[in-house]
């Protein structure tokens, strides 16, 4: 393993590189709290990231810790923990799987692993680094293709007027938890594709998630042109020919990686359309090598699982026909197909152009969608591929996603739960019985538990307010919109994710007048803390940010709206731990899942969401509200009926329960909606129930399911 020369650490305590470079740290508190431990201050100013802290800190503090007896103790145990999880011997996956299989390599466009490494955009990304720490916790033997952006993803500033501004800061290599990949002899991976006549050499970095490594592609390479020097540049930037160019070099040129780092992986998972070339490529290699074109996709497919994640049209890449063309003339011969025949793998019936989703549905042996309701939504929606079957019978199946819980748990539930329902918890937080629980944990308990988060929450927010006042010199007005003024004993309701349409982040704004006369009721005040970015190109998104923004800096609302810049995990774990209440008002049907609601629910923050997604089937009636998506109505007429819905709900049952106390201040009927949360949502809607799903049914089957004839 290449060591950062920027780190020098004594001998006793070396190993902090090994730990920093490994992003299980992120889910372990006593490491977190270690590297906190070797300097506070570096910790909170690097933004969480170990290897930051490393590299910055001062030689002398290194050597007083290396001789501190208290901190030599922790750094024992860390490291002999460290080893202890990357060397057990019967992790889940090898007690069920006691044969030796080959891994499954993941394949996404983002991946959401820590904020120190901004390769993600939201929710698909987060899901995808969930998915690797959880297959890694089981012993799933996987690996994860993907890119290193060397620019990440947008950066958020909203300025005076609300407007976002688009950021972009390069990463840092030296501080930054990425290595070259080797190859088996020893060498940098760097690959040469050619497509088409168009040249490309690519770099291949790693990231260690535990015992899985990702394996991340980057063309800023040198001998590459400029232009494609800046195809991994950033994630979604560019136009549709970057994607496509991005989608080449992530399908085919991530199954070469595989095969120039000698990994033979069983299985394929491409996370999302974009990864579908993988499919093309793996066919390719079989009939190249002989085999007749029809066993290639037999066995292509039976070694395939595709993951489709909206229902939203945009979602789903379509590329012109002519480019493809350009791209794929030299190849299609390499298949035994003609250009028709080429072209038809990816077209839908009626339709020219060649869809991303259509090629993968049609290749791969196995396909799900992301909760009950997307599987049903993703059966209609590409019925059209089985003209001879009905729609219920149209080969998609579903998993519900999951969020990998010690990622997403505060430190204090964490402790709590350790604490009152056994101390393996982790081991077993799929099992419900375990959850139940939570219903002995003492009422005050888990609210004085609760009322500590959100006070991080708020002091978290403070200081980011002040910081950007003081640092960066904004106006006083951009500190209160920033969540100075927020109020400890209000009703706090969290809303952040992307700003995309369909979420309709303003749709509480409908009735203003109605809205505060909740948040300026004195004696039962609420507030709202927005955070979330838009898109980089989509003014539509932006447009909201600043409807939001200018509310939150108006006097008239009192501060009792706050707008949270920069959305990332970081500030997620805040707000899904810290406020009170998490909301969630998509356009049914379009949230395939959601997951930021299943994060606040492990936390004992309970939902307040239209029926879709997820939701539709973790709601019980007791564990969060509820109110119904209308159908059937013009758009304008949806949203204002949808808000009517959730105002109701929040005068009629949510406030009055949460400000109905008993002597000791506690609001017990609320906290008992908090445990019904957890214990409903956790043992459901933990990652860990997700990856054993995905391994028991679509990576590796007991039967092998017969494949279906397309
Ligand atoms: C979990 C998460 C999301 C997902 O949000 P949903 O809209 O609830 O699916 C988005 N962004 C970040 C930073 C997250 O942590």
């Amino acid at each position: 393993m290449r060591k950062n020369p920027k780190i020098r650490l004594p001998e006793r305590i070396a190993r902090l590189e090994d730990v920093a470079y490994n992003l299980w740290w992120s889910w372990n508190v006593s490491a977190r709290g270690l590297f906190k431990a070797l300097d506070r201050t570096l910790w909170q100013t690097t933004h969480h990231n170990p290897v930051a802290v490393l590299v910055q800190c001062h030689p002398d503090k290194i050597e007083a810790r290396a001789k501190d007896p208290a901190f030599l103790q922790w750094y024992d145990s860390v490291v002999a923990q460290f080893d202890e999880y990357m060397g057990e011997a019967k992790p889940w996956f090898k007690v069920k799987h006691p044969e030796a299989r080959r891994p499954v390599a993941y394949f996404s466009a983002e991946f959401g692993v820590h904020t120190s490494l901004p390769i993600y955009s939201g929710g698909l990304g987060v899901l995808a680094g969930d998915h690797c720490k959880t297959a890694s916790d089981l012993g799933v033997p996987l690996v994860g293709v993907g890119f290193m952006y060397p620019q990440g993803y947008v950066q958020q500033r909203v300025g005076v007027e609300g407007w976002q501004q688009n950021l972009y800061a390069h990463i840092d290599w030296s501080t930054s938890p990425v290595r070259p990949a080797f190859t088996p002899d020893g060498q940098p991976c760097v690959l040469r594709l050619s497509l088409g006549g168009w040249p490309l050499h690519v770099a291949v970095w790693r990231v260690d998630v535990g015992r899985v490594p990702l394996f991340l592609m980057d063309t800023n390479v040198e001998g590459n042109d400029p232009g494609d020097r800046e195809i991994s540049g950033r994630l979604y930037g560019g136009d549709s020919m970057m994607r496509l160019r991005q989608e080449l070099v992530l399908g085919i040129g991530g199954t070469r990686v595989l095969r120039a780092l000698g990994i033979d992986a069983e299985v394929f998972h491409a996370n999302e359309g974009h990864a579908a070339f993988l499919l093309l490529e793996r066919l390719r290699e079989r009939v190249e090598a002989g085999m007749s074109l029809t066993d290639a996709k037999a066995e292509v497919a039976r070694s395939t699982v595709f993951t489709t994640h909206t229902p939203v049209a945009a979602g789903h890449d379509v590329f012109p026909e002519d480019v493809i063309e350009q791209y794929f003339k030299n190849y299609w011969p390499s298949l035994g197909m003609d250009k028709e025949a080429f072209l038809d793998l990816a077209r839908t019936p009626g339709k020219k152009g060649w869809n991303m989703s259509a090629l993968a549905l049609r290749l791969a042996g196995r396909a799900n969608g992301v909760s009950r309701r997307n599987g049903v939504v993703a059966r209609e929606m590409w019925k059209d591929l089985w003209p001879d079957r009905k729609a219920e019978d149209v080969p998609i199946s579903h998993v519900t996603n999951g969020v990998h819980l010690p990622t997403w748990l505060s430190q204090r539930m964490n402790e709590l739960y350790s604490t009152h329902l056994a101390a393996d918890w982790r081991q077993r937080q799929d099992d419900p019985a375990l959850w139940a629980k939570v219903e002995d944990v003492p009422d005050e308990t888990l609210w004085t538990v609760h009322l500590r988060c959100k006070r991080d929450l708020l002091n978290f927010v403070r200081e980011q307010a002040r910081s950007r006042w003081q640092a960066e010199r904004a106006e006083a007005s951009q500190a209160l919109a920033g969540g100075a003024l927020l109020d400890p004993d209000a009703l706090t309701i969290g809303f952040a994710r992307r700003f995309a349409r369909y979420k309709r982040a303003t749709l509480i704004l409908q009735d203003l007048e109605r809205l505060k006369k909740l948040m300026l009721d004195p004696w039962k005040p609420v507030q709202l803390v927005f955070a979330g970015k838009a898109h980089p190109a989509d003014d539509g998104g932006k447009q909201l940010i600043q409807q939001i923004y200018k509310l939150a800096k108006d006097p008239a609302i009192g501060g009792r709206i706050a707008f949270i810049e920069d959305y990332d995990m970081h500030k997620a774990r805040y707000l899904v731990q810290g406020v009170d209440l998490w909301l969630n008002n998509p356009l049914f049907p379009l949230e395939a899942c959601g997951t930021s609601g299943q994060k606040a629910a492990a936390n004992g923050v309970p939902n307040l969401s239209i029926l879709d997604g997820w939701w539709e089937e973790g709601y019980n009636r007791e564990n969060g509200w509820a109110p119904k998506g209308s159908e059937g109505l013009p758009d304008d007429k949806r949203d204002a009926a949808d808000a009517a819905a959730i105002y109701q709900v929040l005068e009629e049952q949510i406030v009055p329960l949460f400000f109905e106390r008993n002597q000791k201040g506690v609001p017990t009927g609320w906290v008992s909606v908090m445990k019904n949360s957890i214990k409903t949502t956790a043992p459901q809607y933990c990652a860990s129930r997700m990856v054993k799903d995905y391994t028991e049914k679509l990576y590796y089957p007991a039967a092998e399911p017969a494949l279906t004839a397309r």
